[in-house]
């Protein structure tokens, strides 16, 4: 299939560009290059542009005779979000407007929509299963809740077909160890842990002991970045014209930031030490995913059950790649 993916050089996006063209589909990516990296494509097809550029989108679409879009291109820092609503509103509802105008434009007819368990936000059931009740705490999640909607409804105007993948934690890195986790500035946790290790900054604060859990910090369930892009593969492989879904991508356990500071001290051999600070805006107090659907309908395997697995490669990224994509 010819496949376009916006924010195809991002994290997540460059994993599943990857695995798709390894798989033999014609891929191409469209990035700005803001939160991307050039590197993350490895020779696929690149378009640097902006997600709002319908103009350039629609010649895209229609010079590359793309069949399916993958949209993973989205502003996606939460503390972000908070402070800077506009930002997130304006990438991710006005950027999505702009590619379903592009898409109903040009006839292309299926799209995969990267979406979040933070919609779910302060939802408490655990495991949560695809059809609990979204309650998004953030700005970021509000947007992606709303693009959710969006794609539904011009789907069933323009009869397209879409499967939504809410996500849980992306972590990890490349079995190759040549792609991984790199952001700037960097918010998220193993990343935070391992470059702290690294760096020996001792610079790492824990958002909030005070939450409704074990440890009373945090519970999320990180996934690798591999498996992840497998969810992908196979959720695009299945995808047709009348294709109406949605799935959670997780493992089903869940780890407090107190296990993830645990486990990164386990796989590097060295102690963490860490500051309790003020819960972050925005953050839910646990977030564990119901993979069963993603595993019986679609047959998905992950091959990083256990995190400290997940952890060990996103530690060798790290250590081989300090400066990650800037690295000359
Ligand atoms: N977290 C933390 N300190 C940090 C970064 C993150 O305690 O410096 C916590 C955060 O509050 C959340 C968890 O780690 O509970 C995972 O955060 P991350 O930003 O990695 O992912 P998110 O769950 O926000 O998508």
């Amino acid at each position: 299939m010819k496949i376009l993916l916006t924010g195809g050089a991002g994290y997540v996006g460059s994993a599943c560009l990857r695995l798709l063209k390894e798989s033999g589909h014609q891929v191409m990516a469209y990035d700005n290059l803001v939160e991307g990296h050039a590197k993350a494509v490895d020779g696929a097809d690149l378009v640097v542009g902006d997600i709002r550029d319908t103009a350039l989108l629609e010649k895209t679409l229609r010079d590359n005779q793309i069949e399916a879009v993958m949209h993973f291109a989205a502003a996606t820092n939460v503390g972000e979000s908070v402070t800077n609503p506009t930002y997130h509103y304006d990438n991710n509802i006005g950027g999505t407007l702009s590619l379903l105008n592009a898409m109903v434009a040009v006839g292309v007819k299926k799209i995969l929509f990267s979406s979040t368990c933070a919609t779910y936000g302060l939802n408490p059931s655990s495991p949560m299963s695809e059809d609990a009740e979204q309650d998004p705490c953030s700005p970021y999640a509000r947007t992606k809740l709303a693009v959710e909607w969006m794609i539904r409804d011009f789907a069933h105007t323009y009869g397209m077909g879409f499967t939504i993948l809410r996500y849980f934690n992306a972590a990890g890195a490349s079995s190759d160890g040549r792609f991984g986790e790199y952001h700037h500035p960097e918010t998220h946790l193993i990343p935070l842990v391992l470059q702290d290790i690294l760096q020996g900054s001792n610079a790492l604060k824990v958002f909030g002991d005070d939450y409704p859990t074990v440890d009373g910090t945090c519970i999320r369930d990180y996934v690798h970045i591999e498996d992840l892009a497998s969810a992908h593969l196979l959720a695009m492989e299945a995808i047709t014209e009348e294709t109406d879904e949605v799935y959670n991508i997780g493992t089903g356990n869940g780890q407090s930031v107190l296990d993830i500071i645990k486990a990164c001290e386990l796989v590097s051999g060295h102690q963490v030490k860490y500051n309790v600070v003020e819960r972050r805006p925005g953050d839910a107090p646990e977030l564990v995913a119901d993979p069963r659907k993603l595993k019986t309908r679609l047959g998905w395997k992950p091959q990083y059950p256990n995190i400290e697995d997940t952890v060990r490669s996103a530690w060798m990224w790290h250590k081989n790649e300090p400066d990650g994509y800037e690295k000359k």
